[in-house]
């Protein structure tokens, strides 16, 4: 059982690197704007107000955040609504730096910042986090989209890890 120190510097760094299993083909498109809608909103959602952003039925969106929950995405707050576990906000980082890596790449092929989200945003879900890694590296790690900063994952650190001499 690691110390509280050491505890403590794990939850400082949580971050997608923190979780380096996960394929980024494990959610669905409709599950994947319900992560990001929470994220956005930040803190503690209420289930309504997902309901009516993302226009989803009360019962259909009960339903999904239960599922997110039971594959350890959310959290129930009681009377409250739902928040995002360490899992939730590591594996959302992910999300929104698939969604700016890919649309920045679709900018340089002629789309309109708006229509590179927009395209994007249909098929964002089916992108591999291996196949987004290896684009950001070749795309030289950019620091922003065209619609927000990006985060980088395993892509840079394992990068700058291999360059440094040890
Ligand atoms: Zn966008
Ligand atoms: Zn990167």
């Amino acid at each position: 059982m690691a110390n509280n120190k050491y505890r403590f510097f794990i939850f400082l760094y949580m971050n997608e690197q923190s979780y380096p299993e996960f394929t980024g083909l494990e959610l669905s498109p409709r599950k994947v704007d319900y992560l990001k809608f929470i994220l956005e909103k930040g803190g503690t959602v209420r289930t309504t107000e997902i309901s009516s952003g993302l226009q989803v039925d009360p019962s259909t969106t009960s339903k999904t955040l239960n599922e997110l929950a039971n594959a350890g995405y959310l959290n129930h707050v009681p009377y409250r609504g739902v928040d995002l576990t360490e899992l939730g906000k590591a594996y959302t980082q992910f999300l929104i730096r698939r969604h700016r890596i890919l649309s920045l790449l679709l900018t340089h092929y002629g789309l309109s910042s708006e229509e590179a989200c927009d395209e994007v945003s249909r098929f964002e879900a089916f992108v591999s986090r291996d196949a987004v890694d290896k684009i950001c590296s070749s795309m030289g790690h950019p620091m922003f989209g065209v619609c927000g900063e990006i985060s980088h994952g395993k892509c840079l650190h394992e990068e700058t890890h291999h360059r440094l001499p040890e």
